[in-house]
């Protein structure tokens, strides 16, 4: 169970288990899922927190996602705010031309920023048995370009290339990106898991 109402977290999770044993499923197929306040420090605490919030109201194995953008330049933020970052119920277009005004006076060589995303997976009774941290490096584009993915990927110019994120396709950015990578390695850590069943 994906511990997300995130429907954008939730295609790309899935396309990144295509293939695999394990199947993800939708948070909305608990009559009510649990709310969550994120109230970790940082993307690995929230993670774990969801999990295991989730985990015990579903009684599922569930993995949860804490991800966001850290800008060098903001001192790492939006950070664990990233998804709050201009106002609890703001939009995407909202949040997108907060963070352009923030770095208007900033050069391109002091653009610098990284997607980060931490994993977390619990067990039924609650217990967080793998976490993972993943990032991709980046810089911040000088204006939205690219209508792929969601979120800050309009903004956010992958690697040294020239393309934003949004600019990629759905494939092409499960390549590369934070989400990615984190959850190749929870998706390494379930299979090698249903591989081995417990001695006991
Ligand atoms: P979360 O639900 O607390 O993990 O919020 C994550 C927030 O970080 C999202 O609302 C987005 O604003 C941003 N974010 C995380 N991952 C991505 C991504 O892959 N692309 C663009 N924005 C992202």
């Amino acid at each position: 169970m994906l511990a997300s109402g995130s429907p954008h977290k939730l295609v790309e999770f899935r396309r990144l288990f295509l293939g695999s044993p394990v199947r993800i499923l939708p948070a909305t197929e608990v009559a009510s899922p649990p709310k969550v306040a994120e109230t970790g420090a940082t993307f690995l605490q929230n993670a774990r927190l969801k999990a295991v919030v989730y985990a015990l109201a579903c009684r599922a194995w569930c993995l949860a996602d804490d991800s966001g953008l850290a800008v060098d330049a903001l001192g790492g933020a939006p950070g664990v705010r990233s998804a709050r970052y201009a106002g609890p119920d703001a939009s995407d277009h909202a949040r997108n031309a907060k963070l352009l005004a923030a770095l208007a006076d900033v050069p391109d060589a002091r653009r610098s920023a990284r997607f980060r995303c931490a994993v977390a997976l619990a067990t039924p009774d609650g217990s967080v048995v793998y976490t993972a941290i993943r990032s991709c490096e980046g810089r911040i584009a000088p204006a939205p370009r690219g209508g792929q993915g969601f979120g800050y990927d309009p903004l956010f110019i992958v690697g040294t290339g020239d393309r934003t994120m949004a600019e990629l396709t759905p494939d092409e950015k499960n390549r590369v990106s934070h989400r990615g990578k984190a959850a190749r390695a929870a998706r390494h850590f379930l299979e090698e898991r249903l591989a081995t069943p417990p001695s006991n």
